[in-house]
């Protein structure tokens, strides 16, 4: 019904959007994200980039959605913690996808 308006024009945007969701669909089961290899667990959340929502960490410690890795939890980054909070009552169906 709704077609897309801001179709990505060159192939390596293409390609780094389907790389982008793939990576959102990996992380959206995880309980938590480390940037690289750091200790801290961030809690995610979803951007949108040119129209693809892609993976990020609620504080925004990191923009580079490559850099995350999934991780079980729990959430360690403060900063994250009191974000997400607020965030999770503001976007109540953002898991609804994942059970269906
Ligand atoms: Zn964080």
């Amino acid at each position: 019904m709704s077609e897309p308006q801001h179709t990505p024009s060159s192939p390596d945007v293409e390609h780094l959007a389907s790389v982008l969701r793939r990576r959102h669909q990996e992380l959206a089961e995880a309980a938590g994200a480390r940037i690289g290899r750091g200790a801290v667990v961030h809690a995610l959340t979803t951007h949108l980039w040119a129209g693809v929502a892609v993976p990020a960490v609620a504080c925004h410690a990191a923009v580079d959605p490559l850099r995350l890795t999934a991780s079980a939890g729990p959430v360690t980054c403060r900063r994250c913690l009191g974000r997400s909070r607020q965030e999770q009552d503001q976007v109540p169906g953002q898991t609804s996808l994942l059970n269906e």
